[in-house]
């Protein structure tokens, strides 16, 4: 169907994106930390957090050689932290195996950790011109709702019919820039237009073709993943303070929140007191009661329950791989969400102000 992509090329002229950070470079680092930020989050919530990136780690250089620490920090916030130490490890690679240039042929940019099928093709196509199809969660929508495809598009069989799709909906090879211009409208159609609810079909370019809105289906597609519900966890954050400092640790990676400092954790069926006495031995102080905290991860929901507690001492930290840092100090380094909130209740708590000095 080549008025597929003639159709979105003309109508991204006049209504796609063209001015966003990470858009005018031929830069593949640029481009890369762009489509591993977007993934899972949403342009406006990534363009002060790309900024900031760049500004502190402005090539794979300085990136590859920078602390995982300080990438963390400027991640605080962007969550799925797994992208952020999957960057620094690309980076160390490029640095290694190909002398610190970003490599152009899709299946080695593939390779590297975090980088899928469709996150390799946007970077071939920006940043090197080159033929590739991508088929991120935007263009699975367009092409569901468009050409009316049932099925839930995780499912590997309607994966596999998207992507012949995508390959096949490719603008001609010999049109100059055709291949940024299409892949940069299928994406801003998706996010712009053809959005998960409300799309604005009476808009479209792609309106006089389109199954799902002859067929009365729009809201129908994508086909919704077959759901089960999710698994639900608990635990205990113990918020040891002492002079006004926050007691953090570093958890360990992988796992979740791996390399990001938060609270020591125990069971709900553990007791403080026993907890602090036996890894830390101190004695503790309950201070405030704290509500419960939800946080909803793709495959469980956590409640967390904190304990504010003052601790007899300052535990060792250097023992422990943990800091003790002042709130300010804590809100500025890297934690997770769930930790930034639990501080930021403190921060407004007078039991914590007035009894901790
Ligand atoms: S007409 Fe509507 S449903 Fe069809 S592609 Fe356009 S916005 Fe999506």
């Amino acid at each position: 169907m080549p008025n597929f992509s003639a159709k979105l090329i003309r109508w991204h002229k006049h209504h796609g994106r063209h001015h966003l950070p990470w858009q005018g470079t031929r830069d593949p680092y640029a481009i890369w930390l762009s489509e591993i930020m977007l993934q899972q989050t949403q342009v406006t919530t990534v363009t002060p957090y790309y900024q900031r990136f760049m500004q502190r780690f402005p090539n794979i250089k300085s990136l590859a050689l920078g602390p995982l620490d300080d990438i963390l920090t400027l991640w605080s916030g962007l969550g799925y932290y797994a992208r952020a130490r999957y960057l620094h490890q690309s980076a160390q690679l490029i640095i290694k195996n190909y002398d610190g240039k970003f490599p152009r042929q899709l299946d080695l940019i593939q390779q590297f950790p975090g980088i899928g099928r469709s996150t390799a093709a946007a970077i071939a196509v920006f940043a090197f011109g080159e033929r590739c199809a991508i088929l991120d969660g935007n263009v699975k929508r367009v092409f569901t709702r468009h050409f009316g495809i049932e099925g839930y598009p995780g499912n590997q069989k309607i994966q596999n019919q998207l992507w012949e799709k995508a390959i096949a909906l490719l603008p001609d090879k010999n049109a100059k820039n055709n291949i940024e211009t299409y892949t940069q409208a299928l994406m801003d159609l998706g996010a712009l237009v053809c959005k998960r609810s409300k799309p604005n079909c009476m808009i479209c370019p792609l309106q006089q073709s389109c199954t799902a809105l002859r067929e009365n289906r729009v809201n129908k597609l994508p086909t919704i993943k077959p759901r089960r519900p999710l698994p639900e966890k608990e635990t205990v954050f113990l918020i040891l303070t002492n002079q006004k400092k926050i007691f953090l640790e570093k958890r360990p990676t992988p796992g979740i929140w791996g390399g990001l400092w938060c609270p020591p954790e125990m069971t709900t069926n553990e007791n403080a007191t026993t907890y602090c006495s036996q890894h830390y031995n101190l004695t503790i102080k309950p201070m405030s009661d704290m509500p419960p905290l939800n946080h909803s991860f793709t495959h469980f929901k956590l409640r967390i329950h904190p304990k504010l507690l003052k601790v007899s001492a300052q535990i060792d930290s250097k023992k422990n791989k943990a800091i003790w840092l002042t709130l300010d100090e804590a809100l500025a380094t890297a934690i997770p969400t769930p930790v930034r909130k639990l501080l930021k209740q403190i921060e407004s708590n007078p039991t914590f102000t007035s009894k901790n000095g």
